[in-house]
């Protein structure tokens, strides 16, 4: 499985705002926007800041499909075959295609706060901590349903990353279409996530228009 392993505040810094790809620290004051590195990367980076030229539509569909796929740590083809999935489903694309990305395994993980980043849940996941109704699985890019119990292994259970986690787990921070159990630590898929769950502020009509060129 493909993944993306380059440095991550450059993405950010690309899209000109926060994508919370590192965790604790992009609450820091360590994080690069923070610390007045808020211009684009590149050699030519800074001078953008200053040329002021306005973007064609062209640029602002690109870059919300990027800082989408950005956010939630996937790949081109990947997303281009989410998309391609969600224009085939009953009703609006974009708010199908963030769903989908939004009921991905990893996200789920990140989500209730088992993680601190997506990234850090995908590697969970791979590493095979979770059970997905009972059976173990290494899929991050599986979709959850409705009634979709997720469970930490019970070898995992013991591993000290888990035990120091339990610690900070909150059952009343999750979203609403997820309930958890911090004390078992155990969540459920109560139903699938709307627009309304997706707290990020992703364009999706731009994604849309992007590859409806
Ligand atoms: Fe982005 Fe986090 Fe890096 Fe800040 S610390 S630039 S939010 S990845």
């Amino acid at each position: 499985m493909a993944r993306y392993t380059g440095p991550v505040c450059k993405l950010c810094r690309r899209e000109g705002e926060k994508l919370f790809l590192k965790g604790e620290r992009c609450m820091s004051p360590k994080c690069s926007l923070e610390r007045k590195r808020n211009y684009p990367p590149g050699m030519h980076g800074r001078m953008a800041q200053f040329r002021g030229r306005r973007p064609t539509d062209y640029s602002r569909q690109l870059r919300e499909k990027q800082k989408a796929r950005r956010i939630y740590g996937v790949l081109e083809r990947q997303f281009h075959r989410y998309f391609r999935e969600a224009e085939r489903k009953p009703g609006l694309t974009g708010e199908n295609l963030l769903i989908m990305l939004e009921s991905r395994l990893d996200n789920v993980i990140y989500r209730l706060k088992l993680a601190d980043s997506r990234a850090q849940a995908r590697q969970l996941v791979q590493h095979g901590h979770f059970l997905l109704n009972g059976r173990r699985t290494n899929i991050p890019s599986l979709l959850v349903r409705p009634g979709d119990r997720i469970t930490v292994r019970e070898g995992s259970r013991r591993r000290p990353y888990f035990k120091e986690r339990i610690k900070y787990l909150d059952e009343g921070a999750v979203p609403g279409w997820l309930s958890l159990d911090a004390e078992a630590l155990e969540a459920k898929v109560l139903k699938s996530p709307t627009r309304e769950d997706i707290d990020m502020t992703i364009n999706e009509q731009l994604i849309v228009e992007y590859y409806s060129r």
